[in-house]
This record gives structure tokens, C-alpha cells and sequence, in this order.
């Protein structure tokens, strides 16, 4: 039968027992002990009353005890909903609500938001200990509210005969990103995240034989040394930043875990202290979202650092320039500069780029991951498109995940006879190479003609004088909606309307007339999401406050 993400971890705990599996600052657990540590846990839970299928929160920052914490509640047979350690309480509560959490996991730092959000099913906390990536005040003995217990209470449970757990229970309620309205609870189950983090593990652009079941037998591949950190299994370092609440880096862990991966955990984001970790630890493998990288790419004498070590950097998440990905090749001298893409009803990732030089066209996001299949349908639920139109990207694999809870409605739109359409606009090429060009929420219309801001995007930041750009739609009462670009200028650059004007005109020479830029905002930072997103809602939003 299939197997479970804790089979994965039981199967990593076999094969690299001493292998280091996280750091977090002098804190350093090896494989066995992960699963030794998580097993403990799991045992705690059950003692305290969690029950198979019910909802666990991990409310906490990055930190090793986050992962211990998703092992041992994934174990235990209940389900993780990762939430944001930094949502206001009012959001907290709305998704503590929606995922009917009966306990949470939470962190010095965090127990209070935790506690003025608590709804009445919250039955049990769990406080873990400060750590390096994380810290913050020791709490006393004898200090925890009530029906809270501390880490190491659980930690001393000694392991019984774990439950029984099936790969089509769930083993995560994954809220979306929220960066298009409201977040929404995914179902996903074990079968889903053990294929991703299979799918995400072997990528070489390679067909493996297609299977239905992902058992032990698909590990082959990464025996035989094809992993994603192009070392040998059990000696890749990566280095986790991303927040581990959200999709890319909570799949990420079991990925790791399969690989047999030292994951080193950074806490709050310094970018030169970031590159000093890289460094001494002779990290090997850098996944993080584009505005990570940009963020790197702007700390002064990047270019005299060692980042030899480094194998592969991974983008995910949001678009990345072709430009950008360019000049992180010449930073990390040895990495192969990869894109992924994905999306939290998918689990997690749909395409990479094969882990093979020059092997992706420019500007693509990659082909389809293992036993994955795209296609582009007109908008609006409409026909399949033949091969180079542009449309919605649908995609149908073994990581496409349940639905939304509470929203069969949604759940019945969006998830077609095993079909998940994205909501992202994009075409395939005749080889089987995706193209991105913007969400559907984000195309804009001129009259009458579809704008996509993506390639947009793209020219803008080719200009020497531009160092980040986003493009939004501005409702016109003559034309519809106007395409308008929000610009970070480049270090050495001014925002001056003579650069505005140079910049359209850049722009014009290059595309349609009806996708002209036709107005330039200058800012000094585009607001992100927590996963590094560009939120286009709150631009919109600026816009209609203040047009320039
Ligand atoms: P919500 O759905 O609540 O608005 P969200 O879209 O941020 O939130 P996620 O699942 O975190 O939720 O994000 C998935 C989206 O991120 C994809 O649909 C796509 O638009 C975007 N994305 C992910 N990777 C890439 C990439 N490499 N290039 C372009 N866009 C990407």
C-alpha cells in the first residue's frame, strides 16, 4: 500500500541514523532522534486526549521543534493546520475556527496572540522551548496556563505502538496564501504530500515509468544519488528560511527528510548574516521566494563572498525575472539557478526545471514534475487550447489534493474530474514547457484586449535603472483598465518623470500598443506577503487612494 509521510520519516530514521537532520543554532538532531523525538510526541498527544483525524495547530516560528512538532502530530494520526505566527489574533481565530483545532503547538513569543484567539474546542497548548532560530523568554515552571503543557512534558512520553494511519488520511489543513482575497483550508493528504515530496526529490526532466502507488519502491532514484540537492543522498545541507507554515516550506521538510537532508534553520531574515550561514556551513542546496533573493542580491560586496558550496538555488512561489535568476548564476558560481512552480492545492509544486544546465528555455517555469499533467483551458472553465495559446493552467497528478473544507461550492468549481484548474494564466510550448504570464485575477483588460502583467514585468526590470516592478490593472472609464507599474528604481537610479517617461517608452518599443505601460509609480519597497509574494491587492488598493 502506499506510504505515509511518517513511512518516509521512519524509512530516513533506517537509513541515515546519524546523519544530522536539523540545526538550529547549537541545537543539532540526527535522523534517529528527529523520529525518536516526534514518536514521543506523538505518544503525548494521544495521552492528552488528541484523536486519530483530529486537528493539531502549529503556531509557532521557524524553529527545529516545528518540525519535531509536524512529525510527531502527523504520527499521533492527527492532522497539522500550519498557521502564521504573525496573524493578528482576530485572523488567528477565524482559522483556528475553520480548521476546529483541538490543540495547538506554540512558542514563547507566540502563546499569547494564541491564547486571546483561542476557541472554545482548543482543548490542549503545547509550548515549545526557545531556540536559536527562535528566541525568546524561558517560561517559568509552574507558569503555563491551564491545559497547557511544555515540549519536554510530551517529550518524555516513551513511544507506544503507533496508530494506525492511511495515506488517504489527511495530513494537512494548508491555508492558501491569502494573497488574492480571503485564505482558504486545503485538504491535503498523506498520499499527497509523500508523491510531492517524491516528485520534487527525483526531478531530472527524466520519465520514470508511471505508477499509481508511491511506496518504497520509488525511493531508487534517490539512491542512486538523482536528488534534488545534486549530492549524494544523506549529505545535502540546506538551508530553511522560507517560513515552514506555509506550502513550499512545510512539503520542503518530507523532501528533505527523503533526501536525508541536514536542514539548517536561520531565524529572522539578516541577509548578510544569512550569506555568513551559507558559508560556514557549507549549505548546498537554497530554496526560497524571489524576494529573498532579490533581498540578497542588494547586500553590499555580494559578489566577494565563498558561495562555492552552494549546488542548487530554487525560486518558488512568485514570478522571478529571467534577469534576476541571471545574476543569482553569477553570485553562486557552482548552483544550478532553478524555478518551481506550484500551488497550495497542489500540495505543493507542479513543474521545475530539471536539475540539468541550459535544459529550460528562458522565462519558462519549467515542465511538469513526475506523473503530472498540464493543460490550458479557455478562461472561464472553457475549451482545452491547442499548443502556444495562452489561458488558465489545469493540472492533474497524484498531489492534487482534496478541495477546500467548508466550501463544496468552491471545491466543485475548482477541482474537475481530477482536474485542478490554478486560476494561473500561462501556455505550454510545443515541448511540454510552461509559461507563466500572471494570475487570472491579475489579467487585465484594455479595450477589449487581455493585458498580462508578467511580461510586462519582465521588460521592466531589463531596464538597468529598475531593480523590482509589479504591473496592475487601474480601472479607466474610457478603456476599461489601464495597465500601471509600481517600480522599486535601482540603487543608483532617481524616480524623475523623465526616467518614467524613458521607462514606457522602453516598454512601448517592445510590445503591443494595447499593453503599453501607461502610468509609473515610484516606491522604495513593493509589500509582500509572508511567502514573498507581491500583494497586487493592497497596490490596487494604494492606487485608488492616491492616483499618481
Ligand atoms: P490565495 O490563493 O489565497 O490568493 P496564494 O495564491 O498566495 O493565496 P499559494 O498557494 O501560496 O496561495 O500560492 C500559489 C500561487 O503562487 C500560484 O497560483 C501562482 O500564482 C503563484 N506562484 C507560485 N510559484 C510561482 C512561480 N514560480 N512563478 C509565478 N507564480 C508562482
Amino acid at each position: 500500500s502506499a506510504a505515509t509521510v511518517g513511512d518516509v520519516l521512519a524509512g530516513s530514521a533506517r537509513r541515515y541514523p546519524d546523519h544530522v537532520a536539523l540545526r538550529d543554532g547549537g541545537l543539532a538532531l540526527t535522523y534517529a532522534e528527529l523520529y525518536d523525538a516526534a514518536r514521543r510526541l506523538a505518544t503525548g498527544l494521544r495521552e492528552r486526549g488528541v484523536e486519530r483525524g483530529e486537528t493539531v495547530a502549529l503556531h509557532l516560528p521557524n524553529s527545529a521543534w516545528f518540525t519535531v512538532g509536524y512529525y510527531g502530530i502527523l504520527l499521533a494520526g492527527a492532522v497539522v493546520t500550519p498557521l502564521n505566527p504573525s496573524l493578528p489574533p482576530t485572523v488567528l481565530r477565524d482559522q483556528l475556527e475553520e480548521s476546529g483545532a483541538v490543540a495547538a503547538m506554540t512558542h514563547p513569543t507566540t502563546i499569547r496572540a494564541l491564547a486571546e484567539a483561542a476557541t472554545p474546542g482548543l482543548r490542549l497548548t503545547v509550548l515549545a522551548p526557545p531556540t536559536a532560530a527562535a528566541p525568546g523568554p524561558i517560561p517559568e515552571e509552574g507558569s503555563l496556563p491551564l491545559g497547557a503543557a511544555s515540549f519536554d512534558d510530551l517529550l518524555r512520553s516513551t513511544p507506544i505502538e503507533e496508530r494506525g494511519v492511511d495515506a488517504d488520511d489527511l495530513a494537512h489543513l494548508s491555508f492558501t496564501g491569502g494573497t488574492t482575497g480571503r485564505s482558504k483550508a486545503v485538504e491535503v493528504r498523506h498520499r499527497n504530500v509523500v508523491a510531492n515530496a517524491i516528485q520534487t526529490a527525483c526531478f531530472r526532466g527524466a520519465a520514470l515509468p508511471a505508477v499509481d502507488e508511491y511506496g518504497g519502491v520509488l525511493l531508487e532514484p534517490l539512491a542512486a544519488g538523482r536528488n534534488d540537492h545534486m549530492t549524494a543522498p544523506g549529505e545535502g545541507r540546506v538551508v530553511a528560511l522560507a517560513p515552514l507554515f506555509h506550502a513550499m516550506g512545510l512539503v520542503s521538510q518530507t523532501g528533505n527528510v527523503l533526501a536525508g537532508a541536514e536542514v539548517v534553520i536561520v531565524g529572522r531574515f539578516d541577509p548578510a548574516r544569512f550569506l555568513d550561514t551559507i558559508e560556514s556551513r557549507a549549505i548546498t542546496s537554497l530554496p526560497g521566494s524571489p524576494a529573498l533573493f532579490h533581498a540578497l542580491l542588494a547586500v553590499p560586496g555580494v559578489e566577494q563572498r565563498d558561495l562555492s558550496s552552494v549546488r542548487v538555488v530554487n525560486s518558488g512561489a512568485a514570478p522571478i525575472e529571467t534577469a534576476t535568476l541571471e545574476r543569482l548564476g553569477r553570485i553562486f558560481p557552482n548552483a544550478l539557478v532553478v524555478e518551481g512552480y506550484g500551488l497550495t492545492e497542489a500540495t505543493m509544486c507542479l513543474t521545475l526545471h530539471p536539475l540539468e544546465p541550459g535544459a529550460t528555455p528562458p522565462g519558462s517555469v519549467g515542465a511538469p514534475v513526475f506523473d503530472t499533467e498540464l493543460t490550458i483551458h479557455a478562461l472561464g472553465g472553457g475549451a482545452e487550447l491547442p499548443v502556444g495559446e495562452t489561458g488558465e493552467v489545469w493540472a492533474r497528478g497524484p498531489q492534487i489534493t482534496a478541495g477546500y473544507r467548508h466550501h463544496p461550492e468552491l471545491t466543485r468549481e475548482q477541482f474537475v474530474d481530477g482536474w485542478l484548474r490554478t486560476g494561473d494564466l500561462g501556455r505550454l510550448d510545443a515541448d511540454g514547457w510552461l509559461y507563466l504570464v500572471g494570475r487570472a485575477k491579475d489579467m487585465l483588460i484594455y479595450k477589449g484586449y487581455n493585458v498580462y502583467p508578467s511580461p510586462l514585468e519582465e521588460l521592466l526590470v531589463r531596464h538597468p535603472a529598475v531593480a523590482q516592478a509589479s504591473v496592475i490593472g487601474a480601472p479607466d472609464p474610457e478603456v476599461g483598465e489601464i495597465p500601471v507599474a509600481f517600480v522599486v528604481p535601482a540603487a543608483e537610479a532617481v524616480g524623475t518623470s523623465e526616467l518614467a517617461e524613458e521607462l514606457m517608452a522602453h516598454v512601448a518599443e517592445r510590445v503591443a500598443p494595447y499593453s503599453r505601460v501607461r502610468e509609473i509609480v515610484f516606491v522604495g519597497a513593493l509589500p509582500t506577503s509572508a511567502a514573498g509574494k507581491v500583494l497586487k491587492t493592497e497596490l490596487r488598493a494604494r492606487y485608488a487612494s492616491e492616483p499618481a
